[in-house]
């Protein structure tokens, strides 16, 4: 059975623990200390970090965590913006983790480095997307190094999972994406009922994580280019017409950048 566990760190940061009630694996630990208090209190043995990407919040924790952990292996992209990795990985490296497989996909867009962990559904669970910062609920991350295209690109490579997909980011910036996502589309009758669910998670203390896939294509704005709404919104924003899928995806994180 898998323990899917979101380990808050910083202000807004989400460090994913795996774990079989035994063993355990973290993606992105950007701070060590919340991350050991956890193995600690659930009195579990580390046994693999997966990275997605060189930002420091995703990495800070490594050197921390190798020293209470000498050997763990550590699986990141081709890079060498990132020392602490031990089996670098690029797309369609497929991975064992403990009971579980998973298989990594290539999606620059937020860094050129940024990869994604698919963890393969089985009996206990749907499959989980360990998307680091190129998806959010609600949003997408920023685009540091890579272009329009390629996020689209990458997006179009999680359209393919199975919608019931676990989608667990790196950030906790849900309800801030809302707001985003209701200017952008404001007849969206399933981005006003999200609003209300994600912030009732909020008030009782919750993390609005893991969302879906299915979720994340119905409200997400970054994923529907294609609505008739989005599109009027992005060439309002542009003052242009746009064509393609690219142009209101760029229109859009350009319109986020400053909103
Ligand atoms: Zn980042």
């Amino acid at each position: 059975m898998l323990d899917l566990t979101p380990i808050p760190s910083f202000s807004d940061n989400y460090i994913w623990g795996l774990s079989d009630g035994r063993q355990a694996w973290l993606v992105d630990p950007g701070d060590a200390e919340p991350v050991i208090t956890w193995l600690e209190n659930k009195k579990l043995d580390l046994r693999g970090i997966l990275i997605t990407h060189h930002h420091a919040d995703h990495i800070g924790g490594l050197a921390q965590l190798l020293a209470y952990r000498p050997n763990t292996p550590v699986y990141g992209p081709e890079t060498d913006k990132i020392k602490a990795v031990t089996d670098r990985v690029q797309d369609g490296t497929e991975l064992n983790i403990g009971p579980w497989h998973a298989t990594v996909l290539d999606v620059p867009a937020h860094t050129l480095d940024h990869i994604a962990y698919y963890l393969a559904p089985d009996a206990s669970q749907p499959g989980v997307l360990f998307c680091g910062d190129t998806l959010f609920a609600a949003g997408c991350g920023r685009l540091f190094e890579g272009t329009a295209k390629q996020l689209n690109q990458a997006f179009k490579r999680f359209k393919a999972l199975p919608p019931e997909t676990l989608i667990c980011c790196a950030h906790e910036y849900t309800l801030a994406n809302l707001a985003f996502a209701q200017q952008v589309e404001p007849g969206n009758p399933k981005l006003q009922e999200r609003c209300q669910q994600e912030k009732c998670k909020r008030e009782a203390g919750l993390p609005t994580l893991p969302s879906t896939l299915a979720i994340e294509l119905a409200t997400n704005p970054f994923l529907r280019p294609h609505s008739p709404e989005v599109q009027v919104s992005a060439k309002h924003y542009a003052k242009a017409d746009l064509v393609g899928e690219e142009a209101i995806i760029a229109t859009l994180r350009r319109w986020k950048d400053n909103f």
